[in-house]
């Protein structure tokens, strides 16, 4: 998951304030026998360096398909994954059949990839598990190796303890979540592989609790779809010449005129059901002007006064639309010469349901220049789908916030950044980013230096995932 999404998500949040009286910072002690053996599953995932550079996913998946095979998965159970040009960006699926013939399975995936970390610039080893001050830290600790380990932990002990889910359970742990131009494990299995992925719906990351900064938790979330990443190039050509008889007629001032129009361009306001709540929840437990608007922007869209307040913050402007803005540019060939070519990348941020190829014309549009040239820059990423708020997903999730976090509200939002939850929605399975383990506000170093994962949102994330895979295990 992108670190600047978690920051917005992160800033947007803090200033909700709930009365809950008490600290998740107390140590965890003793372990239980169970989390003993999950903590090695844990320690050696993380230990398991899948940076791109250096690293391998197809070593940490197969560390984690002999694991289920230990705990009784036979061959026929377990996939690994991985193409030639890609050998060390490989997978694995893994499948605990249920018992009903009917019922869809349920799928639980996760990144095993890591953003890349220099012994240099950190405190301590990243790809050495080290628990300190009631945290565990190491590049993944967060992002995602807790929830991937708290996967093939759940399914081991379900295999050996001899349940038997309604619901047949799938794994899927795929490489490339981090890189844009790396191979893709999800995207990969979703075009390859769809039959073994299928499944009612998949549980990823994205959600989650978020402290004070103190160990108190201030809200959980679960994340409801998200936006989709798109960038376009735009082009000017001119036929350029010597710089001391200038003319207006510019390359780069084309292009600069372009894009102060696109900076001036504000995409129309949106609600997704996810959005609206999102709006209505949080801003209802806000006790301020911004608060109080939220709410009448999810109840009127039309209101003017409040959109402008809402907007006036960046992660909400950008959680009721597309968005686009300039991000690279070059252009020119010497300090005195006409330019004859200039070039920009524009990022654009998709709403849910609007398309690539719906948004160039708007960008056309917007530019109004046929001398401008705008073209779509692969990857295209598929179509944003947003999951349906469905009562059988968010129910279940809102039962255990209720009973491991009292006090604590549930708040389903879409996320302004991307995960691999795109490729999977788009061949209709919805994902949910779950609930469960916390943060800090500060974003705990995930992708950045000195990453670290509290030690009870490790132990107490796992127990809450455990009881939400069974939940839905079991559901009809
Ligand atoms: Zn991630």
């Amino acid at each position: 998951m992108t670190s600047i999404y978690k920051k917005q998500l992160v800033a947007a949040l803090s200033c909700i304030v709930y009365a809950t009286a008490w600290s998740q910072e107390a140590p965890m002690t003793p372990l239980r026998a169970d989390q003993k053996a999950y903590l090695e599953i844990y320690r050696e995932l993380v230990e398991t360096n899948t940076t791109l550079s250096s690293g391998s996913c197809t070593l940490a998946a197969e560390r984690m398909a002999a694991h289920l095979k230990t705990a009784g998965f036979g061959e026929q159970d377990i996939t690994l994954f991985s193409v030639p040009d890609h050998a060390k960006e490989g997978g694995l699926v893994a499948i605990l059949p249920g018992s009903s013939t009917t019922l869809k399975p349920i799928l639980l995936l996760g990144h095993l990839d890591v953003v890349e970390a220099k012994r240099e610039d950190w405190t301590r080893d990243p790809f050495k598990l080290i628990e300190e001050n009631n945290y565990f830290y190491a590049r993944g600790t967060s992002d995602m190796k807790a929830m991937d380990a708290t996967w093939v932990d759940a399914l081991m002990r379900f295999k050996q303890g001899g349940y038997h889910p309604k619901r047949t359970l799938k794994l899927a742990l795929t490489c490339g979540e981090e890189t844009t131009y790396a191979f893709n494990g999800a995207e990969w299995l979703s075009k390859n592989k769809p039959d073994l992925i299928s499944a009612a719906f998949a549980l990823n990351e994205g959600g989650g609790g978020r402290t004070d900064g103190h160990g108190k938790i201030l809200v959980e979330t679960i994340q409801v779809g998200e936006k989709a990443a798109q960038n376009y190039k735009f082009e000017t050509v001119n036929a350029g010449g010597h710089s001391s008889i200038p003319i207006r007629d510019n390359a780069i001032y084309q292009l600069a005129d372009a894009l102060t129009k696109v900076r001036d361009h504000e995409f129309p306001l949106k609600f997704t059901a996810t959005t609206r709540e999102y709006f209505a929840k949080s801003g209802a437990a806000r006790n301020d002007d911004l608060g109080r608007a939220m709410v009448t922007l999810s109840k009127n869209p039309a209101d003017a006064s409040a959109e402008k307040i809402v907007s006036a913050d960046r992660s909400f402007h950008s959680m009721l639309r597309t968005t686009c803005v300039a991000t690279l540019l070059e252009g020119g060939h010497a300090n005195n010469a006409l330019p004859q070519h200039a070039a920009a990348n524009v990022n654009c941020r998709i709403f849910p349901g609007e398309t690539p190829q719906g948004t160039l014309s708007t960008l056309e549009k917007v530019v109004n220049d046929p001398g401008v040239k705008i073209t779509l820059v692969p990857p295209i990423r598929p179509l944003a789908v947003e999951p349906p708020l469905d009562p059988k997903v968010i129910g279940p999730a809102e039962k255990l916030v209720a009973k491991y976090f009292p006090g604590v509200p549930l708040v389903p939002q879409m996320s302004t950044g991307a995960t691999d939850g795109i490729f999977l929605e788009a061949i209709g399975i919805p994902v949910y980013g779950v609930p469960g383990g916390w943060g800090d506000p500060d974003g705990n170093g995930a992708h950045g230096l000195n990453e670290r994962r509290g030690v009870r949102s490790v132990f107490v994330g796992r127990d809450f995932l455990n009881d939400l895979i069974k939940a839905y295990a079991d559901s009809d």
